[in-house]
């Protein structure tokens, strides 16, 4: 597995799609069934870890490590723009949707015909997506950078308030889709919660699969909307749901994600489910 910053050094040669270059042959994924391909390219992603681990200290050695943000050398996310990336305060916040204005709730979440219903009990949302907290995501989704994964997730315990983690039972994230797996080789909230796990002890299950009938990409923004409803669906052999679920997901949009995946919960028997989010589009 190629480190990011291997990935950086060379996109300018490469298509958007350079992360299909990943993992493994899609003859041979095809001709796997869809579950075991997708326990396949989990499995194969967790062996990255370690082999990622090997092969940094080699590829440190050829390319050393800049800031995605502003290719300063020495560290993945300088200290500069780590203070300069814009926080959301939880004073200010709109505590529905996490957006960052709207310390009862926003215009978003309260409109002329009344609240707009959401099935989360709360949102908290780190950052608000701005160029730089873009790169920040896009360098770990789609740059190869999977180093950022500790440094993402502490900005989003930064944002969790002590009450919301003591008193949510288990911490759950938004799988990838079959389709983002493939092409990125990694499910990136899976690595995320895993780190949010060990921050804060609290112990993250795996209870959402994505939909692999579920592609939005060649959908109208009427169908993507009908669509989402089916993106998710409860894993199976689940013995026993949690009662109170944090789930987590790394940019909140207009919140339809995280509102199909909590309706799964909740429908599942999961009786309050809140959530988190690295950044806030607004
Ligand atoms: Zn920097
Ligand atoms: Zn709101």
């Amino acid at each position: 597995m190629l480190c990011g910053r291997f990935w950086r050094l060379v996109k300018p040669f490469q298509g958007e799609e350079r992360g299909e270059e990943v993992v493994m042959p899609g003859a041979h994924l095809r001709a796997m069934r869809e579950a075991d391909a997708i326990a396949g390219l989990r499995r194969i992603d967790r062996l990255s870890l370690a082999i990622d681990s090997i092969s940094h200290g080699l590829l440190e050695l050829a390319w050393s490590t800049r800031c995605v943000c502003c290719e300063l050398p020495h560290a993945l996310l300088c200290r500069d723009c780590e203070e300069a990336l814009p926080r959301i305060a939880a004073e200010s916040a709109c505590p529905r949707c996490g957006a960052p204005f709207g310390a009862v709730a926003c215009t978003e979440c309260w409109t002329a015909d009344g609240q707009v219903p959401r099935p989360f009990a709360s949102a908290r949302c780190a950052l608000e997506f701005n160029d730089a907290s873009a790169k920040l995501i896009l360098a770990y989704k789609d740059g190869g950078e999977r180093a950022l994964a500790p440094i993402l997730a502490r900005l989003l315990v930064e944002a969790l308030e002590p009450e919301l983690l003591e008193s949510s039972d288990r911490l759950a994230y938004v799988p990838a889709s079959s389709q983002a797996l493939r092409r990125r080789g990694f499910d990136h909230m899976e690595r995320i919660a895993c780190e949010v796990s060990t921050l804060t002890r609290l112990e993250r299950v795996d209870l959402l699969a994505a939909n692999s009938r579920f592609d939005q990409r060649e959908l109208s923004r009427e169908e993507r909307a009908e669509n989402m409803a089916e993106a998710f669906e409860l894993l199976e052999g689940i013995d026993e749901l949690p009662r109170r679920v944090l789930l987590i997901d790394d940019v909140f949009t207009t919140g339809a994600t995280l509102t199909a995946a909590t309706e799964v919960l909740l429908a599942g028997g999961v009786e309050r489910v809140d959530v988190g989010a690295i950044c806030r589009v607004w």
